[in-house]
């Protein structure tokens, strides 16, 4: 081997961390927001039925036909306005390439989903970040002087939010749209990853004359995240420039299908939805008997914070028991924060009692 030295990155990406989520093997892992139970029997045989009959030698339909007309029949709107990629990241990152990049502005409101800001950081656009109150709720006022302001291209929410829970309340996305369209040259972002488990959309609000996106993902509430498949809803005008933007063929055959055929089972996904919001409920009033604080969740996990023993050393003495949750500790403002995913009766229960020791 030559003693060839690191090529040097690109300047502006020098400072930048990668994403970490450490991925340890232990027996009840919490820590991804996945959901606990796979996908519906049924699905895996009809999966398996129609991949023995994909031309595996030819090109996957590069316009992904079929399965954007079902997810626009799934949400009412017209398969022109919808837009499919490997995960509801790669939408995100399409979306970055085409309006984010040098010079331009995205606004974040933190603490929120962290790919939000290191994704617009790698197209080199300049992330504004606005705090949240300090109950993690949305401060109106900061986010509409930031649009005002800074006059974002791409201004995002998340609703729920992760890694707080709270869901998004229609009014600040109304009025954020509102500031957002006043500005005149911006789009208002809506991450809706765990948007089954709210009580209402933002895909209400779409329409070609808005600059308003919607993205969703397989990954959470459709028990789908071995497949990497997510989508946004959002004007026809913007999704033919990201149809322009996102690598041919980005949607393999078998993923096409895999989503397509999921979409059959909403009702199975309605009802494990169901179940893991009672099983949240359950987690609650188990964390609220025990020397912990907890934000009130919308989704399908709960972030949490002891109040007696450092977050960073509850985090590793539940790993010691064999249970991986999320460590926010290290995040601005969440210091002490550990986030738990909403997992199987069994799971919970495992998680409970080992906070239980670890806590008290
Ligand atoms: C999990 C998650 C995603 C990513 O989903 P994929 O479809 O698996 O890429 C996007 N946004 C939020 C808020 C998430 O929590």
């Amino acid at each position: 081997m030559l003693g060839v030295t690191p090529v040097p990155v690109r300047d502006d990406l020098r400072a930048l961390e990668g994403y970490h989520s450490p991925q340890v093997d232990v027996r009840v892992r919490l820590n991804t927001n996945e959901s606990p139970v796979e996908p519906p029997a049924a699905w895996r045989d009809a999966f398996a039925a129609e991949l023995s009959r994909v031309q595996w030698h030819r090109y996957p339909d590069r316009a992904a036909t079929q399965l954007r007309a079902e997810i626009a029949h799934l949400h009412g709107v017209q398969p022109g306005q919808v837009f499919a990629a490997n995960g509801s990241n790669e939408v995100l990152q399409t979306l970055l390439l085409t309006y984010a990049g040098h010079g331009r502005a995205v606004a974040t409101f933190e603490p929120t989903y962290q790919l939000h800001g290191h994704i617009a950081r790698l197209t080199g656009a300049t992330v504004i970040e606005t705090d949240r109150a300090a109950d993690f709720s949305l401060d109106l006022d900061a986010a509409l002087a930031t649009v005002a302001h800074h006059r974002p291209v791409v201004t995002f929410l998340c609703s729920p939010n992760n890694p707080t829970g709270l869901v998004e309340p229609r009014s600040n996305v109304e009025a954020l749209l509102e500031a957002v369209v006043a500005v005149g040259a911006g789009l208002l972002v809506v991450d809706e990853a765990y948007g089954q488990f709210a009580d209402w959309s933002a895909l209400t609000m779409i329409d070609d004359d808005v600059p308003l996106v919607v993205t969703r993902t397989f990954s959470k509430t459709w028990s789908m995240a071995g497949t990497r498949l997510g989508y946004l809803i959002g004007p026809a005008w913007l999704v033919d420039e990201l149809d322009k933007v996102v690598l041919p063929y980005h949607l393999d055959a078998a993923k096409q299908i895999a989503g397509r055929l999921a979409l059959r089972y909403a009702d199975e996904m309605e009802q494990r939805v169901a179940g893991i919001v009672a099983e949240r409920e359950r987690i609650v009033r188990a964390l609220d008997a025990l020397p912990v604080d907890h934000f009130p969740s919308g989704a399908n996990f709960v972030l949490f914070r002891p109040r007696n023993v450092p977050g960073r050393q509850v985090w590793h003495a539940l790993v010691d028991r064999s249970v991986l949750v999320r460590d926010c500790s290290s995040w601005p403002r969440l210091d002490d924060c550990l986030r738990i995913t909403v997992g199987t009766p069994a799971e919970n229960d495992a998680f409970l009692t080992a906070l239980q020791e670890v806590v008290s």
